[in-house]
């Protein structure tokens, strides 16, 4: 009798066992496990699941003049203490970046990129040029090997134009796009491309009644908490109801010049607005620089494990989100 009742519990443990083991077996411990590639399906992004996905990470400074953070210690930080689903790599075109020294500054992006995916987190690729008509000759050759390297890996999201300047969507900017899409599409026939909008990327009304056809093309809206209120929501959502699917690639906390006050409760009302609207979305800058958007203080480390006393006052607030976005996420 003892005997057979020893069997019993012996059997019921390794049944539990079991149980807990398929249980962590199923439950995903990244972004990508859990998304994997992702597709535009009308306003929203949606994972191969067929989940609405909703990221948010950082973007990382200007390559190349806070370079220094483009490191695998870096991304590596920001995924597991941050908690970021994705990171902005944002790649200096010119102001002595790969308009210049192309190998230098593709170096560091490959880098980001690499880190990311050892991750499993996604990365958006960012042509950081507020001109990149400019550069369309840079910009198509710089996509068309990202692609090529890069296009089979479902991280990789290209933002082909940062923040273009008051010009037109028409003439100047949806041509660009369209030139550099053809070019990424020849070797990455699926991956997210996130299009720039006149005037620093607000001007996505405009781009809504005059579209770039293909699959899975998002556009960018960019704010800062500080300068840009209602009437820039109000204009985000005339692109929403025509259709468009809006990433926010650069955010901050502050005003438009990366610099001022801290805008706590409107940074928190532009959140909620774009968890309503299931917007992805990146925060300006991990950076050491002397502003205020800037998340880390001066000389703050550069392979990450940085403690309280290194984060600013943004980036203790945007860190926050962050981990209530992943809870959120990964349903803890
Ligand atoms: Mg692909």
């Amino acid at each position: 009798m003892l005997c057979n009742f020893g069997r019993t519990k012996l059997l019921l443990f390794f049944i539990f066992c079991f149980s807990l083991s398929s249980a962590f077996a199923d439950s995903p411990r990244t972004p990508i496990e859990k998304f994997g590639n992702l597709n535009v399906s009308g306003n929203y992004i949606i994972g191969e699941n067929g989940d609405t996905v909703q990221l948010a990470g950082m973007s990382l400074f200007w390559s190349q003049w806070i370079g220094k953070y483009y490191n695998k210690h870096c991304i590596e930080w920001l995924a597991s203490d941050w908690k970021c689903s994705v990171v902005r790599a944002a790649m200096a075109v010119n102001h002595h970046g790969y308009a210049s020294r192309p190998e230098k500054e593709l170096k560091k992006i490959e880098r980001v990129i690499d880190a990311c995916i050892e991750q499993g987190i996604y990365v958006i690729v960012d042509f950081h040029e507020h001109a990149a008509e400019n550069f369309l000759e840079e910009a198509k050759t710089f996509f068309s090997h990202i692609a090529r390297k890069y296009g089979s890996y479902p991280n990789i999201i290209y933002e082909i134009y940062n923040e273009p300047l008051k010009v037109s969507w028409k003439d100047t900017i949806k041509p660009y796009c369209e030139a550099v899409i053809a070019v990424i599409r020849e070797h990455d026939p699926d991956n997210i491309i996130i299009c720039g909008t006149s005037n620093w990327s607000q001007n996505v009304d405009e781009a809504s009644l005059d579209p770039i056809d293909g699959k899975n093309i998002a556009y960018t809206l960019h704010f800062y908490a500080g300068t840009h209120k209602e009437w820039l929501i109000e204009k985000a959502e005339v692109a929403i109801e025509n259709g468009l699917c809006l990433f926010v690639t650069e955010y901050g906390t502050t005003d438009a010049n990366g610099d001022g006050p801290v805008y706590a409760d409107e940074t928190r009302m532009w959140w909620d607005w774009m968890d309503k609207h299931h917007i992805s979305h990146c925060n300006w800058s991990v950076a050491d620089k002397e502003e205020s958007s800037a998340a880390l203080v001066k000389g703050a480390p550069i392979r990450g494990k940085w403690k309280e006393h290194h984060i600013k006052p943004s980036g203790k607030m945007v860190k926050e989100e962050l981990l209530r976005k992943h809870r959120e996420m990964i349903g803890e």
